[in-house]
This record gives C-alpha cells, structure tokens and sequence, in this order.
C-alpha cells in the first residue's frame, strides 16, 4: 500500500538555495545530502497522483528578522536571491511554492 494517493500531499519544506547549497548564507551541513531522499519522495507521491507543495523561506533585503536590522539571523532567502528552490530539488515546484514572510 502506497503512502501517497490522489488524496494526500507531500509538503517539502525549505529546500532553498541558502540552505542547502554549500554556498548558502545560512547552509546547513550536508544539506545537499537530503536531496536524493526528497526527489525519491516527489518521484513517489508524484507516481502515485498526490500532490506536491513546496514551501519557501522568503524575505526582502531587509526586515527585524535580520541581524544588521536588529534580528538574530544572518542575511538569507532573500526574493531574487537565495530564496530560490534548490534546483536538484525544485522539481517544477516553484510555480507551486508557498512562501513565508516573516
Ligand atoms: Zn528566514
């Protein structure tokens, strides 16, 4: 039995440049190794008819959350930046992506 049917969804979350690319601003170490795992998982659900939302940490160029405006955070996920999906990962999925603002 199958995990995934029409009725179900996988919600990959935050699979970001600025997280996963060892380039990132805010990377997380081996983040890139959670990329075959997150495929395989779109590749399932996606075979089985569920359906897939992606989520995007997603900021302006400044904002509280940032540590140069006061926050705690370095710079990341900025629009037009390091916001983008992780292309090993992104899968299609921006044109479905739900963003966060904080
Ligand atoms: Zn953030």
């Amino acid at each position: 039995m199958s995990r995934y049917d029409g009725g179900t969804a996988l919600i990959v979350v935050d699979v970001q440049n600025d997280f996963t690319d060892p380039d990132g601003s805010l990377y997380v170490p081996d983040g890139e190794a959670t990329v075959p795992v997150v495929n395989a998982e779109i590749d399932t659900a996606t075979a089985a008819g569920a359906r897939v939302v992606y989520t995007q940490d997603w900021h302006p160029p400044s904002t509280p959350h940032f540590a140069k405006d006061g926050g705690v955070w370095p710079v990341h996920c900025v629009a037009g930046a390091g916001a983008q999906l992780y292309p090993p990962a992104a899968g299609g999925g921006a044109d479905r992506a739900q963003r966060h603002f904080r």
